[in-house]
């Protein structure tokens, strides 16, 4: 590990000020995965700037009927929040799928969304990895991948994004709240987080020096029909081989709304608007579902120890299309 200096911000703007004017800064909250990657000499910032006392761990109600959740609010608090239960359990589900009790305990909403791939390439410095160090190449394409991608990848990269709450949050529509040098902005979810193509060393559309501020829900949170769906190698602590979140809306059998997010499967948490399209005014059925899991992966690409991973996807999307319908009707 590199040695680096470490500042306590005591406000946001003192904490945007710093970022900015020191690009080799980090921020740290929970710090459940930036010390993993100083430890292993992949993240080597010679700053590091703590914004846990930053005034951003609350969850509010918002104006139009949808919920704030400060970016230091800890996953764990999130997942247990009366009001994410209630009205967003798919996020409260997702959340409680990922890492483990003590992780999620530590680990912030804003951390969440910034944390990076588990590609064992990336952290072991022997390997190229163009996200770790750009055009040295990528040691998973002919190597050890299967964990890895099949849709959205490029020739650069094929790793995915780890989170489980991300998922959920991109089928909620999130919208991300970030504050920089020039002031406030949101970022909707879907921009939030980047494909590989040739840069994929940049894993968000955060700006050099922004900090996420909130995550903001819309008020629909398809609390009657929903379902988190997490398919992985033991049943706690791992990374998700697929995941699904589903959420729908029901008029008797009929299927009046969907979203559909996966995860484990790309470089972001994904979602299919076509696919999810066809789920709108047909009958919740199997047949049905299972078209919808053909579309998802239709433009799939294996790479060899996970080419698997397709036909898991459409599975583990038939499964959790029918677990999202059932839940309505316990
Ligand atoms: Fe690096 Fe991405 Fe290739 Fe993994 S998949 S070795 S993170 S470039």
């Amino acid at each position: 590990m590199n040695s680096f200096s470490y500042t306590r911000a005591t406000n946001i703007a003192t904490a945007v000020h710093e970022l900015a004017e020191d690009r080799e800064a980090a921020l740290i909250a929970g710090g459940t995965n930036l010390i993993d990657l100083m430890k292993e000499n992949v993240a080597r910032p010679d700053r590091l700037v703590d914004i846990t006392r930053l005034p951003l761990n609350r969850i509010e109600d918002l104006e139009d009927g949808g919920l704030r959740l400060g970016a230091l609010v800890t996953n764990a608090d999130t997942a247990y929040n009366e009001a994410v239960e209630i009205r967003y359990p798919l996020l409260s589900r997702a959340i409680l799928a990922g890492a483990s009790a003590q992780l999620r305990n530590m680990a912030t909403n804003g951390g969440n969304l910034m944390q990076r791939t588990r590609c064992v390439y990336f952290y072991d410095t022997a390997t190229p990895c163009n996200k770790r160090e750009p055009g040295t190449g990528c040691s998973a394409i002919d190597g050890f991948n299967r964990m890895h991608a099949i849709l959205g990848t490029s020739d650069q990269c094929i790793a995915v994004h780890p989170s489980d709450m991300c998922v959920a949050l991109r089928a909620l529509d999130a919208v991300v709240r970030v504050t920089g040098e020039d002031g406030d902005r949101t970022i909707p979810f879907a921009e939030f987080h980047r494909l590989p193509g040739d840069t994929p060393h940049i894993d968000t559309n955060l700006g050099a020096g922004e900090i996420i501020t909130s995550i903001d829900l819309p008020p629909k949170g398809f609390p009657d029909h929903y379902a988190y769906l997490k398919v992985r190698d033991r049943t706690s602590y791992a990374f998700a081989l697929v995941s699904v979140a589903a959420a729908l809306e029901m008029d008797g059998a009929t299927v009046t709304d969907a979203r559909l997010a996966l995860g484990g499967i790309a470089h972001k948490p994904w979602r299919d608007p076509n696919a999810e399209a066809m789920l709108n005014g047909i009958e919740a059925t199997k047949d049905h579902f299972e078209a919808v899991g053909d579309a998802v992966v239709r433009n799939a690409k294996g790479f060899g120890h996970n080419t698997f991973k397709i036909q898991l996807a459409k599975r583990a999307v038939v499964r959790a299309l029918q677990h999202a319908v059932r839940m309505g009707q316990r």
